[in-house]
């Protein structure tokens, strides 16, 4: 078994090279000693633990299929229907527990995108990419090593492609090939928990067309490698978990995630850490089975974040005696469905998926794209609802310093104890009224929920892509008799799994096409 213990794993990223790491117009000398950065260090830190709890870590680890043993889930691709239930499950009680993002869960993403696709391109093109992604996924494995997905580019001018902006740099590119690897450049934007990361798996943000394949990259670099420099995104709370025991109460929670802006000046990548290099016509697939796989954490995730949240609204209610109203409960009722719904979206889609000839498990990409769409509309009904249950005054609480100062201090708790409910104290009330404000407007949380995994526009993008609009079509035109071939429909619609969805089906036609595209050339 290779399960690093959270000490090991602070160990193990002391040990790291100096990093250029950036914040406030400060070089930080030591990530895991800075005030701003503690609650995600704490984060990181607990995702090692629960892998060795004895009631979440079953749910954490997996018989590696590559190395001998069980190893945590973060580094081993899907490799089955029960593994994508699992991931579902998992992303669920981690956000219980955090309240954050995991740090570690776009790696495992990474890892379950390329490998069937690396799987693919050897068969297409006779390269050697799949083997190296196992040898690399091997070593991660035997050390159980934090890997963060690094796609997002700046993209500058969105209206224009890659090759036509105003500096090449503004996505990702292979600058130089040399024989023994190649040397990159640019930059990549809003990265989580990277600063406490091993690993740095790059993977392109788009699809590419032939004239841009500079920009068709996948590769593995240690975090620590020269050449990249990290500056720390701000949130509203990073000076408040820079203070004492006393300020770091007004943060909400003891976990948080980070983000950072990575750049990469000439920064070397040997071959055998190349996945993808200048593989255009596979950057479409690549997207395809990593957004499949991404797509199913982001329902569980926030499902767990949303019942942190619906937990805190009921909280806040009892604290000022307003439990028993009827709108209170149909609210209540209202933010359980719909974290249940994402649950379940989640949980289909990773069921409704497909066995790759790697041996890799695909989620339905449908099912992960709607799961994904609702992922960013949900939550922000219940931020209405917990916001409005935390009353005015919660949103405009006093400091945890004034509640606990000896002057102001015992004035102040007079009126700030929640006296609606036995026992509970001013203290517990500005506990709750911060949690709420964490995940409402204090963290990135609700930044991760629009953007993270990609944006709505991007989901309703793809699932209008990923559905069969003609069977749509042939199921009304049967039914009001407009079509006649009733047994061609019905057909269809037992052919689910495979019909509407882009699915098996999809990817398998899209590698036949670039398969007799290479015939065709050949020719
Ligand atoms: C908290 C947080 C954590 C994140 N973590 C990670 C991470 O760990 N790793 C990572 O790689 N990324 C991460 N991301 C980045 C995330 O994946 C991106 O922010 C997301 O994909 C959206 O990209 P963008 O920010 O460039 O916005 P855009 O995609 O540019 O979207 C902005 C708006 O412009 C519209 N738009 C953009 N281009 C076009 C166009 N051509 N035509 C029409 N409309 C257009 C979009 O539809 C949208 O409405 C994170 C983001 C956040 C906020």
């Amino acid at each position: 078994m290779t399960l690093k213990s959270s000490q090991e794993y602070l160990e193990s990223i002391k040990k790291r090279k100096p990093m250029e790491i950036w914040f406030r117009g400060e070089k930080i000398d030591d990530p895991t000693t800075y005030g701003p950065l503690s609650s995600s260090l704490n984060a990181m830190m607990k995702v090692y633990e629960l892998a060795q709890d004895s009631d979440i870590g079953p749910l954490m680890t997996v018989e590696s299929t590559l190395v001998n043993g069980l190893v945590n889930f973060y580094v081993a691709p899907l490799m089955s229907r029960e593994d994508a239930v699992k991931k579902t499950k998992m992303a669920r009680i981690l956000a219980e527990v955090l309240g954050c993002c995991s740090h570690r869960c776009t790696g495992s993403e990474a890892i379950s995108g390329l490998y069937p696709l690396t799987y693919d391109m050897d068969e297409i093109k006779g390269t050697d990419y799949h083997e190296r992604l196992k040898k690399w996924i091997k070593y991660v494995q035997d050390n159980d090593l934090a890997c963060t997905a690094t796609l997002t580019d700046p993209k500058g001018d969105r209206k224009l492609t890659a090759n036509k902006q105003k500096h090449p740099d503004f996505y990702l590119r292979i600058k130089e090939k040399r024989d023994d690897g190649i040397v990159i450049s640019g930059a990549k934007v809003n990265q989580t928990g990277i600063i406490f990361a091993h690993e740095v798996v790059i993977v392109p943000t788009n699809a590419f067309s032939e004239d841009e394949k500079e920009y068709a990259v996948a590769c593995a670099i240690p975090a620590d490698t020269p050449g990249m420099t990290y500056v720390l995104g701000r949130t509203p709370q990073d000076l408040r978990l820079a203070g004492d025991e006393i300020e770091k109460i007004d943060a909400g929670k003891e976990f948080a995630d980070h983000q950072a802006t990575v750049i990469f000046e000439d920064v070397f990548v040997p071959n055998e850490r190349i996945f993808m290099c200048e593989d255009y016509e596979f950057t479409p697939l690549l997207l395809e089975y990593f957004t499949a796989v991404h797509r199913i954490t982001a329902g569980g995730c926030k499902c767990g974040g949303l019942c942190m949240l619906t937990g805190a609204a009921d909280l806040a209610i009892e604290y000022i005696g307003a439990e028993k109203a009827g709108h209170v409960k149909n609210k209540l009722a209202e933010m359980v469905i719909k974290l249940e719904t994402l649950y379940a979206l989640s949980l289909a889609a990773g069921f409704e998926g497909f066995e790759h000839p790697s041996g890799a498990w695909i989620p339905n990409s449908l099912l992960a794209h709607c799961t994904k769409f609702q992922a960013t509309c949900l939550p922000f009904e219940d931020i209405a609802i917990a916001r409005e249950f935390l009353t005015g005054w919660g949103e405009t609480a006093p400091a945890a310093k004034d509640l606990f100062h000896p002057v102001i201090g015992p004035k102040l708790e007079k009126y700030f104890t929640p006296v609606a409910k036995e026992g509970a104290t001013a203290e517990d009330r500005l506990r709750v009224v911060r949690l709420i404000e964490h995940l409402c407007r204090g963290s990135n949380w609700t930044a991760m929920a629009i953007h993270g995994g990609g944006n709505m526009e991007a989901a309703r993008l793809m699932a209008y892509r990923h559905t069969d609009w003609n069977k749509l079509k042939d199921i009304a035109a049967t039914a009001c008799g407009v079509s006649k071939d009733k047994k061609k429909t019905y057909r269809k619609i037992a052919e689910r799994k495979g019909q509407i969805d882009f699915g098996e089906k999809g990817f398998k036609a899209y590698l036949d096409k670039l398969k007799k595209g290479k015939e065709e050339k050949q020719v």
